[in-house]
């Protein structure tokens, strides 16, 4: 049997959770898992207030409504991310300038940031890669001084810190996954953090199909009524119940997760050391969150050989992101700027399996591949 690549994780409570909010008869948004959620993050993370989406491609999208843009408004971005970090401000006829990631780390060089914002430039998106923090002393000063929104990707990002305070607290607005593939999940899920108390009241609004039924419910007003624009973003109780029992496990579940990449990088270590590939560095201001292993081939064509060589030795690993600048869809639209760093992490970077059951001895076993590999 191969390796899988990721394996979705139970911590215990999910079906009971489901069960509740069934017996309970309210399984449509903004239920009591829904509320517990939020209060979750609200108090362990201090996120100013926080909305449960249907997915992180949803939270951005509903950051991007609150945001007001105008056609031809700029936004940068870094290419080397997903597609969902960059798709939501083409829905509102924004223009995309793309960054490019820094020579050392895959995340957005913010060094190059400043010489891309013009009068147009309305928004600053920064994507912590694998959990790890972006500067963001340096990205919320570029924001500051030139007045623009800062939107952190935390797609990656759960339960990590900047300097000791948590990412998503910082910008604007901070959008969650709770994909399968992430730290903690719900199959499907995401959540927007606003940080801004400017958007808050009408986040609520555009939350719940642009109705006042949120204050409704808590009993504020008489009737709910369509007072601005808006779509369904909250998803169902019972994903959030399922969310919510992972949310109790999540000391566990990270402690699980940072152990085992701490064994990769033991494993891999004296091939670092031998100079056959780069493992991941850690910025001194961040923190591991153990969301994902890569480790760095030479060039491309090592990268694919190695592909293919756990592949065909029942190790199910993946490479990572094609830089968006280069993409079908947006090489066209692209102001034609040389992205290197981007391009050569998407040329050289491999991800190995990695997900909450996957033993240590087996981990052990994919090291030694990686080293027949090279061996070889
Ligand atoms: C997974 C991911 C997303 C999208 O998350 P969904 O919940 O699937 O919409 C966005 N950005 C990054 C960096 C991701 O890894």
């Amino acid at each position: 049997m191969k390796i899988p690549f990721n394996k979705p994780y139970f911590a215990g409570k999910e079906i009971q959770n489901i069960v509740n909010a069934a017996y309970w008869g309210h399984i449509s948004g903004n239920g009591v898992f829904t509320q517990q959620c939020h209060d979750f993050f609200e108090e362990r993370y201090g996120f100013q207030k926080c909305f449960l989406t249907t997915s992180c491609t949803d939270a951005f999208e509903m950051a991007v409504m609150l945001m007001d843009l105008q056609a031809g408004d700029e936004v940068i971005l870094p290419s080397f991310t997903f597609v969902s970090t960059a798709n939501p401000f083409l829905l509102k006829g924004a223009k995309i300038v793309f960054a490019d990631s820094m020579e050392n780390h895959p995340n957005i060089d913010l060094g190059k940031v400043e010489a891309l914002i013009n009068e147009k430039t309305k928004v600053l998106v920064v994507m912590h890669y694998g959990g790890m923090a972006v500067d963001m002393d340096k990205a919320v000063e570029l924001a500051e001084k030139h007045k623009l929104i800062l939107l952190e990707d935390t797609a990656h990002a759960i339960d990590s810190f900047y300097k000791g305070k948590p990412l998503g607290s910082f910008g604007d607005f901070a959008a969650f996954s709770f994909h399968e593939t992430k730290n903690v999940s719900a199959g499907e899920g995401g959540m927007l953090a606003i940080n801004n108390n400017k958007y808050i009241e009408r986040a609520e609004i555009i939350w719940e199909k642009g109705t006042n039924r949120a204050a409704f419910s808590r009993g504020e007003i008489k009737k709910y009524e369509w007072v601005d624009v808006g779509a369904s973003f909250l998803p169902s109780d019972i994903i959030a119940g399922v969310l919510f029992a992972q949310l109790e496990n999540i000391d566990d579940i990270q402690r699980k997760r940072i152990a085992i990449w701490e064994r990769y990088y033991q494993g891999l270590k004296h091939l670092e050391e031998k100079g056959l590939v780069k493992l991941p560095r850690l910025p001194e201001y961040a923190t591991n969150n153990g969301h994902l292993f890569y480790l760095q081939a030479d060039n491309r064509k090592q990268r694919d050989e190695m592909l293919n060589f756990l592949n065909n030795n029942r190790v199910h690993a993946v490479f990572h992101y094609l830089p968006l600048h280069s993409s079908p869809f947006y090489t066209p639209q692209h102001d034609g700027r040389a992205l290197t760093n981007a391009d050569r992490f998407a040329e050289t970077i491999l991800r190995l399996p990695f997900f909450y059951e996957l033993p240590l001895d087996i981990i052990d076993m994919i090291c030694e591949k990686v080293a027949e590999f090279y061996h070889s």
